[in-house]
């Protein structure tokens, strides 16, 4: 089998793209997706940085709910699909835009997955980008990690990876990480998501899951990959998310805030 058509026309699409950065994590639930969003949130806090956001988490697509775009639909012109705006420099694509009911699971063979996922890519009318930032599927299945290769031959530039400080999330995530290491995608660094929980009375953070936490760092070590920091559980992060607002705005200055742009000040 020669190379992929595809992939020099996917290169050409994202040369109008500065920095291009894939979000992964070895399992669901660990919170990729409100990280992706809060990101892109904080990055086109500057007017002057245009970011695009694109969900190919095309079995459970999130991104339409958390940027406040649910039930929006996307338009084609000549040029190709027009991503959905939420301010003037921040731009939505998603699978979730062509679902006539959102509730409905889509359940895809593999390869009409890969289909659309590549359709994405080759499609989609960024325009002048400072960021593309793209929230992947879950797992560390073949398929899922071919997602990944396909990403980097489409000239990604790196990878950030979400875990929550259990072992069973880091388990995985050293998976993905060699597999990030053998076909060469660059990992920008590790967030650990979840590391303690802010009380939402007296505002101090508790380690829940570790007596002394830091489960995260010590696999980043080990795997000589950078750490970018830590977030904690606080409740507001899932209700802005639930609500399509943006938290960074809601609570500037909560410890969650100063977490999230110490780690995006790393990136
Ligand atoms: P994934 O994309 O990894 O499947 P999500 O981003 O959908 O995970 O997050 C799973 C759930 O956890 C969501 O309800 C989300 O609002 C919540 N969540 C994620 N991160 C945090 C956090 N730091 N604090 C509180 N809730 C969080």
């Amino acid at each position: 089998k020669g190379p992929d058509p595809a992939i020099p026309i996917i290169t050409q699409r994202l040369s109008t793209i500065k920095k291009k950065i894939l979000i992964l994590s070895g399992k669901g639930g660990v919170g990729k997706s409100t990280f992706t969003t809060n990101l892109s949130f904080a990055l086109s806090l500057d007017e002057k940085v245009n970011v695009g956001l694109m969900d190919v988490d095309i079995c459970g697509p999130s991104l339409p709910r958390m940027t406040g775009l649910d039930g929006e639909q996307i338009h084609s012109s000549n040029s190709g699909w027009s991503p959905v705006y939420v301010t003037d420099n921040l731009s939505v694509m998603s699978i979730g835009f062509m679902l006539q009911n959102p509730d409905e699971a889509i359940i895809w063979r593999g390869p009409k997955k890969n289909g659309l996922i590549k359709q994405f890519l080759k499609d989609v009318d960024w325009g002048e980008l400072d960021f593309l930032i793209v929230d992947t599927p879950p797992g560390t299945s073949d398929e899922h990690l071919s997602v990944v290769q396909y990403l980097k031959e489409s000239g990604i530039d790196g990878a950030v990876v979400i875990t929550t400080p259990q072992e069973v999330s880091l388990q995985d995530v050293r998976k993905e990480i060699n597999f990030c290491k053998k076909v060469g995608v660059p990992i920008l660094g590790v967030v650990e998501n979840m590391s303690g929980f802010v009380c939402p009375k007296c505002n101090k953070e508790t380690l829940i899951f570790f007596p002394d936490s830091g489960g995260a760092e010590k696999m980043a070590k080990e795997m000589e990959v950078p750490f970018l920091g830590s977030i904690p559980i606080d409740r507001r992060i899932a209700t802005s998310s639930d609500l399509g607002e943006s938290f960074l705005d809601q609570y500037p200055n909560s410890i969650a805030y100063n977490s999230y742009m110490h780690v995006i000040a790393e990136i």
